[in-house]
């Protein structure tokens, strides 16, 4: 089966994570047959649908319309047989017990035609034994949506003992389509792969409060403010539930084994039905105060300790095939909100350190959760899991160049033969560089420039764009790529100042954008002519534009696609400065060399809050890159592009 076989979709299951399946796959265009056992929780089901796709549409991330065919595309039912019987694809959300979901595949075989795919949304159970209860485990596989499905980029796609590779292909199809990211799961692995990162940190959070080695606000303030993820493991524990995350280490346990212990502190709280936040109290008690952690309470050997542990479940994973460590870091930012993965983190602590941590615990007390996977002394031989780190060669790229001046660090974007457009080369070096400086406590201060007299950037480079950009996942990819390379400067701890000679247009200008400070000569022009080729700015500047110069001039550049010079780009706060030609870069230079002078944490601490205070710009990048994909696909686009390499005007026909 093709993806453009797939018309109908059965959800079984209207609960939770039912309904929000349902809802996404009937917002890309897919009819949905949404099915529970009684007709009060498949309405509830429905309702539930309805309530969420108003709140979309109230946040215009749809039109009404698009709201009304969305629900229109769900029919309720309780009949299973009327629900399955022209199914494509089956997707199961029935409660996670081995005995009720056994029962549903049984029933379900009864009824659904031959060609249908079945898939689990399961998060703990084995693909394999769901599939060998039916007569097609060649057929079936593992979907994991994250929870809420409507919000969350990720999907797991996981393979059983039994699955043909064609299934895999054509669930992770089916998961794009849906406007989600898959991830494969090459292995039928307990936990999967962000389940399998996350859980036993908590377990080992709770260990480490266990046995008196550290104090909550002590693991959670390593977590969450030295380690810089979403939450503190407790935080996390009790919002997940703590009965959840105990469940899935009991399995973990049962299945993989000794290492996998659940801490006596989980299955206390279990006991006591201090579950989290859903019961009130959990490791924090939400009827007093809630989650309270302290900025500045961890300690060094409680943040190794926690890299230490989830190094060696991703040493674990990439070892046994489950998943490579890119993958792996995929996954765990779009399904657990780490601002990066935990196989590059542990690159950037050191794997040797991470080793000695884990060897020194296990000698220590015994246990063989501190027992090092045979892959992660391998990947620390080998100079971390992303291999030998460009430390030599970090100053080596193609598209820029990285140059540096005290503490002063000179980003060039060197591509002078083509305005220094932005190619994907571009992104993924600038990418690199900006990871490797961040890092750099010597570097305070980036200046960002471009090659030549002509352009500081002239924009995305457009060839390169058109000759990939028949296929708008690439295109939403793109997007995505560019936005996120170009956030990297934005959240990079010090100071980063953009000087602008020559063209700043399109891409090249919301590169300047992720500047902390902007400043060019009065012969700069900028503009953003995305809408001249029938696009919009996919590289964050629907979203940031708005925040430096508000939303009227924001418009205003980007619908009249027009080119501003750098007077009116500095009247609109864009500019900083205007400075002569010929002053352009001693006044540059002084002024990254007075930024360079600054207090770093200061001016780290700003940066951050600053960037915080943006509420909601996530649901505004995430729009932005499916219609970047969207766009990527239209007539106008060619029109546009045609138009502007020939210098004719384009003719758009909305199409
Ligand atoms: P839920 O309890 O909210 O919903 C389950 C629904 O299935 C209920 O409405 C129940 O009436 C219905 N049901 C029971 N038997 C059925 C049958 N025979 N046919 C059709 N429907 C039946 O549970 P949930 O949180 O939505 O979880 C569903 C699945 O998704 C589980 O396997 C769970 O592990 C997985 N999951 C949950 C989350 C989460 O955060 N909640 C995240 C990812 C995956």
């Amino acid at each position: 089966m093709e993806l453009d076989d797939i018309n109908t979709i059965t959800v079984l299951g209207a609960g939770n994570m039912g309904h929000g399946i349902a809802e996404v796959a009937a917002l890309a265009g897919y009819d949905v047959n949404l099915r529970d056992i009684k007709e009060e929780f498949v309405q509830n089901g429905y309702d539930q649908i309805e309530w969420s796709l108003g709140k979309l549409a109230e946040k215009e991330q749809i039109s009404e319309e698009e709201a009304d065919a969305a629900l229109d595309r769900v029919t309720a039912l309780v009949d299973l047989e009327a629900a399955v019987e022209d199914a494509d694809f089956v997707i199961e959300a029935v409660p996670e017990k081995m005995e009720i979901k056994k029962d549903v595949y049984g029933d379900l075989e009864q009824y659904a035609p031959e060609r249908t795919v079945f898939a689990t949304n399961t998060s703990s159970l084995s693909i394999t034994d769901l599939s060998e209860v039916t007569e097609r485990p060649e057929k079936f596989c593992g979907m994991h949506f994250f929870n809420p499905p409507v919000r969350m980029q990720l999907v797991e796609v996981i393979t059983g003992a039994h699955t043909d590779d064609e299934v895999l292909d054509l669930t992770e199809d089916l998961a794009e389509d849906l406007g989600k990211t898959p991830v494969r799961v090459r292995k039928d692995s307990p936990g999967f792969i962000v389940n399998r990162v996350l859980v036993p940190l908590m377990n080992e959070a709770a260990w480490m409060v266990e046995s008196g080695d550290a104090t909550v606000a002590e693991v959670d303030s390593a977590t969450k403010f030295d380690i810089g993820l979403p939450m503190g493991s407790f935080e996390l524990a009790d919002q997940v539930g703590i009965d959840v995350g105990y469940h899935v280490m009991e399995y973990m346990y049962d299945v993989i084994g000794e290492a996998y212990e659940p801490c006596p502190l989980l299955e206390e709280k279990v006991e006591n039905e201090e579950l989290g936040k859903k019961t009130g109290k959990g490791f924090y008690d939400y009827e007093d105060g809630g989650v309270d952690i302290p900025t500045d309470a961890g300690t060094e050997a409680a943040v190794l300790r926690l890299q230490a542990v989830m190094a060696n479940e991703v040493a674990k994973l990439v070892g046994n095939d489950v998943a490579p460590a890119d993958e792996i870091d995929e996954a765990v930012m779009l399904g657990a909100g780490f601002p990066e993965g935990p196989a590059k983190m542990a690159d950037d602590a050191g794997l040797d350190d991470l080793l000695d941590t884990l060897e020194d615990l296990h000698e220590e007390t015994g246990e063989e959760r501190y027992a090092p996977a045979d892959y992660l002394r391998e990947a620390a031989e080998q100079g971390g899991f992303y291999g030998e780190e460009d430390e030599d060669e970090s100053e080596e790229y193609d598209a820029i160049r990285v140059e540096r001046d005290g503490n002063v660090a000179h980003v060039v974007l060197d591509r002078p033969h083509r305005m220094n457009t932005i190619s994907e080369q571009l992104l993924d070096d600038l990418g690199d560089a900006v990871d490797a400086l961040a890092d750099d406590d010597d570097v305070r201060a980036l200046l960002l420039t471009g090659e030549g007299d002509k352009a500081f950037s002239a924009g995305a480079d457009v060839q390169s764009m058109a000759a990939g950009g028949a296929d708008p996942l690439s295109a939403v990819e793109l997007s995505r790529k560019g936005q996120q390379t170009f956030g990297k400067l934005e959240s990079c701890p010090m100071p980063v100042v953009a000087a602008v000679d020559g063209y700043c247009l399109g891409g090249g200008m919301e590169l300047s954008m992720c500047a902390d400070m902007r400043i060019a000569t009065e012969r700069s022009e900028f503009g953003q002519p995305e809408h001249d080729l029938g696009l919009l700015p996919g590289w964050g500047g629907t979203q940031r534009l708005q925040h430096i110069v508000g939303e009227g001039r924001a418009k205003e550049i980007i619908f009249t696609a027009e080119r501003f010079d750098p007077e009116t780009m500095a009247d609109y706060g864009f500019v900083n400065e205007v400075v002569e030609t010929d002053e352009f870069e001693d006044r540059a230079w002084e002024l990254a060399r007075d930024l360079a002078a600054g207090p770093p944490i200061a001016q780290e601490y700003t940066k951050r809050a600053m960037l915080k205070g943006w509420e909601d710009t996530e649901a505004g990048l995430e729009i932005e890159a499916q219609a970047f994909g969207h766009l990527m696909a239209t007539d106008d686009l060619m029109e546009g592009i045609t138009a502007f390499m020939g210098d004719g005007d384009p003719d758009f026909e909305g199409k």
